[in-house]
């Protein structure tokens, strides 16, 4: 039996420094905003890269953009279908009654 293990770092790209009190963290809104204009500058980006709580809500901010953008095209695409079935089935009624 294996008892002996050897200290199991887990790989991190970014943030490998752990900060449970977030001491120096910018506002959530700073890091939200960042997401999405894309734009991360400076000392934001270099906590970015060393602060792995604020990585991660950076990260989910964009997939949630990224997800709330996918989900306003596909409901217009899904609006247009219908409107498209409505105009065709009123079209159809019209020539039905003649
Ligand atoms: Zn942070």
């Amino acid at each position: 039996m294996e008892v002996s293990k050897k200290c199991n770092k887990p790989e991190l790209s970014a943030g490998t420094l752990p900060r449970p009190d977030r001491t120096g963290c910018p506002p959530v809104e700073e890091v939200t905003m960042a997401a999405s204009t894309q734009s991360v500058h400076g000392a934001l980006r270099e906590h970015l890269n060393e602060c792995r709580h604020c990585f991660e809500e950076y990260r989910d901010a964009q997939k949630k953009l990224e997800y709330d953008q996918f989900f306003r095209r596909s409901s217009w695409g899904l609006y247009f279908v219908l409107f498209a079935i409505a105009c065709h089935l009123i079209i159809k009624s019209c020539h039905a009654h003649g």
